[in-house]
């Protein structure tokens, strides 16, 4: 079994006798096998939990398990566990065959022959078999990135830690190789732990997807659980492309109110945010449509400021109808909603928008926490 717990782990660096957390309580059960992606912004604490969990870096409180076995001060060589760098870390001076077979030779005892025969299958796998011979230095960056990720699965490990590898690739051949690196875990089964800042990266890879920010885990799931039910305004805003608006409202005997507009609450909604008064509501682009005309509970009266064509899709830019016409000296709000690239919209017009309450998300003020 290669499940990998994180219990309570935590990281403080000391910086000048202040101490700085960097990881905060870390608790997560990877099952054996999954593909779990850490995500988070700049800064968050992704790097040092994959370097704590590769033994790179100490850990200040908590523990680090695989399987039955804590490893939480185990050397990184003792640990049954590969990484895989953004800078893909190639010996420059060595050819493919001698990086993939380098990790073998120093951990284990097997013979040359079959060094040389599992290196020879990881290659053929990753499609690599007629660069043996090569030089990092002569390769491209796609082909640096598979021979990285073939060293690491030439060693057959329990665990492979990815730190952003496929961020120094073009778009086009990151996608491709996003794909392929999902086919090729599913085939081997390796329990993965993959870090990356790009939401579009976590949703589109995970079995699940644990997000952080600012050394904390906000949320672990599935990605459309994190997508349909956010723990709190951060997931909320983080998952999701464009993101989720967001307006402060109060709650006014039965309604949501803002400057702008006012929007009714069914019993059910009601009940779930009773006691709270201050709240936010998020409003994905995507739950948005627009109408020429309509004058229901849930419609808002808007007015289009910019249309930024996507292609199959438009992201439509829109304000209050009213916010012009008060004069308002403070900053107009906009807002976006994504509608298909088939209609047309334009700069200047007003419409109709229409928020379904089913599609309408609600959160604490105070606190950011998801109150449905
Ligand atoms: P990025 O995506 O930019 O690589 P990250 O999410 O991987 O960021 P970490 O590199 O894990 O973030 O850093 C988390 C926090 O810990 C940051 O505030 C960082 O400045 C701090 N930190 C990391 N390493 C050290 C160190 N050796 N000494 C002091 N502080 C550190």
């Amino acid at each position: 079994m290669a499940e990998l717990t994180l219990d309570g782990v935590t990281k403080w660096f000391d910086d000048d006798g202040d101490r700085i957390v960097a990881v905060d309580d870390a608790r997560i059960e990877i099952d054996d096998g999954e593909f779990l992606v850490l995500v988070g912004p700049s800064g968050c604490g992704k790097s040092t939990t994959l370097r704590m969990i590769a033994g790179l870096e100490t850990v200040s409180r908590g523990d680090i398990r695989l399987g039955n076995h804590t490893i939480t001060d185990e050397p990184p060589t003792a640990r049954d566990i590969a990484m895989v760098f953004q800078s893909y870390a190639l010996y420059p001076h060595m050819t493919v065959r001698e990086n993939m077979s380098f990790g073998l030779e120093e951990s284990t005892d097997m013979p040359d022959d079959e060094i040389e025969a599992q290196v020879e299958q990881t290659a053929e796998m990753m499609g690599i078999a007629d660069l043996l011979d090569r030089k990092p230095g002569e390769l491209s960056g796609g082909q640096q990135q598979r021979v990285a990720l073939g060293r690491a699965i030439v060693r057959d490990p329990e665990v492979f830690l990815m730190d952003e590898p496929l961020s120094n690739l073009d778009a086009k051949l990151r996608s491709q190789m996003r794909t392929e690196l999902q086919r090729l875990q599913e085939d081997l089964g390796v329990t993965t732990v993959y870090v990356t800042h790009d939401q579009t990266e976590a949703m589109t890879m995970g079995d699940r997807i644990a997000i952080l920010n600012d050394g904390e885990l906000q949320q672990v799931g599935t990605p459309l659980e994190c997508y349909h039910e956010p723990a709190n305004v951060f997931v909320a805003g983080f998952i999701g492309e464009p993101s989720m608006n967001f307006f402060d409202v109060d709650l006014q005997g039965e309604s949501l109110v803002a400057d702008e507009f006012e929007y009714p609450l069914s019993e059910e909604l009601l009940a779930d945010v009773e006691g709270h008064e201050r709240l936010v509501l998020g409003i994905r682009p995507e739950d948005i449509e627009l109408a020429a005309e309509g004058d229901g509970p849930h419609e808002f009266q808007t007015a289009v400021d910019v249309v930024e064509p996507m292609g199959d899709e438009n992201n439509v830019y829109l304000t209050f109808a009213d916010a012009d016409a008060a004069g308002s000296s403070e900053e107009i709000e906009t807002f976006v909603a994504t509608v298909s690239g088939l209609r047309n919209v334009e700069s200047g017009q007003t419409v109709v928008a229409h928020v379904p309450e089913e599609a309408i998300h609600l959160f604490d003020r105070d606190t950011g926490e998801s109150l449905h």
